[in-house]
């Protein structure tokens, strides 16, 4: 992925100067974001403790600046405008890949670039600045000089990580999907509890009870606080040979006395609003880290109106049947606990896929709870059973 976007990058800047590359284990350290955001420009400035080499473009629908950068020490928080008319609306940075950090901005209006460069200490500053200065551009321009889209390039990503076929006697893989990390926080908590950090515990808890089994393979799709795009993590989960698919999240929502668990599978129709508004909130993982989902919809369609994605799907309802029932009886769900919704992540064509809001971190209890060792140990147990009925159900019904 690396090299497809150095490849189609819109611009690239590289620094500069005779100094030599910092080792890897001395990273370069980000020690302030500052944003200048007018009507009529903008100016972006990352102070660093040494130059980098960047890349900077264009993504639209919705309009965003990404720039692309090697991994830094972040001694920085991520911060909101203060102008709320100016270019930039927002913008966030995190782990990307492994070795990369990226940068998205947002903006309000289609912006250029005109100029993008690092400045080495001089006089009393005594950091480099990277600076990216911006202007309002119309549509039309925005859309020439953005990244291309890349129409075909999906499908081909598809189609070279086919699902391993199961040998006999092997053991079923599960496959673990911590939501949101690196770049991609997902929701908040009030006491800061970050959903990406708590999903990503969780699973390793339910990874624990599942091995002692003895009875699992369990693949993740991240085991660190990196970003790993939706489809990507579909794609893991059919080269795993997946037999079921988990992914796992926590809401956040305006209404602080919400507390529960609930289970999601896929439906071309959401269940209700709520459903949907939700699918819609964690379907833009991918917007969130400035990819450009040019060309999604039109595959997406093709996967709902398959028939084997029928079968899939009534057996993802199966199973979150199965999950709700033995989740019950240890904690707490809301109403209604099964509903379904347009998840892109759900959308493997030939696993079980179901989607677990274990709680909402916008409540107090739930934040505690979803914090707590002991609780994944719990919910993980109940998770486990359901697995447990799901899988040797389908044995026996493969048996007979
Ligand atoms: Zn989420």
């Amino acid at each position: 992925m690396w090299r497809n976007l150095s490849l189609t990058m819109f611009l690239a800047a590289m620094l500069a100067a005779a100094l030599p590359a910092p080792a890897a284990e001395t990273r370069v350290r980000a020690t302030a974001v500052r944003v200048g955001s007018y009507k009529n420009a903008a100016r972006f400035v990352v102070e660093l403790s040494s130059s980098v080499r960047f890349k900077v473009f264009t993504l639209a629908d919705p309009y965003r600046v990404i720039i692309d950068l090697p991994r830094l020490d972040w001694r920085t928080r991520s911060g909101r405008p203060k102008r709320r008319s100016g270019l930039i609306s927002a913008f966030r940075y995190g782990v990307f890949t492994k070795g990369s950090n990226r940068i998205v901005i947002d903006l309000r209006r289609p912006a250029a670039i005109v100029n993008a460069f690092v400045l080495p200490p001089r006089g009393r500053i005594r950091t480099y600045r990277l600076v990216v200065d911006l202007k309002p551009t119309k549509r039309a321009a925005f859309l020439k000089n953005a990244r291309p889209r890349q129409k075909g390039r999906q499908r081909r990503e598809t189609r070279r990580f086919p699902r391993k076929p199961r040998r006999k006697n092997a053991l079923p893989v599960i496959v673990l999907d911590p939501g949101h990390g690196g770049i991609d926080p997902g929701t908040t908590g009030r006491r800061g509890t970050r959903e990406k950090d708590a999903m990503l515990r969780f699973a390793r808890a339910l990874r624990r009870q599942l091995l002692a089994t003895g009875r699992y393979r369990v693949v993740m799709t991240r085991n660190a606080d990196v970003f790993v795009r939706l489809r990507r993590r579909i794609q893991i989960a059919r080269r795993a040979g997946g037999d079921l698919f988990i992914s796992l999240h926590a809401d956040a929502i305006g209404l602080k006395g919400f507390r529960g668990a609930s289970v999601y599978t896929l439906s071309e129709r959401a269940s209700d609003k709520e459903a949907a508004a939700l699918a819609r909130k964690e379907n833009k993982a991918d917007i969130i880290a400035g990819i450009d989902l040019g060309g999604e919809s039109g595959e997406v369609r093709n996967i709902l109106i398959d028939l084997a994605r029928r079968e899939t799907m009534n057996r993802s309802v199966r199973f979150a049947r199965l999950l709700v029932v033995s989740m019950r009886r240890r904690v707490r769900m809301v109403g209604r606990s099964h509903r379904f919704a347009g998840f892109a992540v759900l959308k493997a064509p030939d696993i079980p896929s179901v989607l677990v809001e274990l709680g909402y971190l916008s409540n107090r209890a739930d934040e505690s709870l979803l914090r707590s060792a002991r609780h994944h140990a719990k919910v993980a147990r109940a998770m486990r059973r359901a697995i447990d009925r799901f899988i040797s159900r389908r044995a026996r019904n493969s048996r007979s």
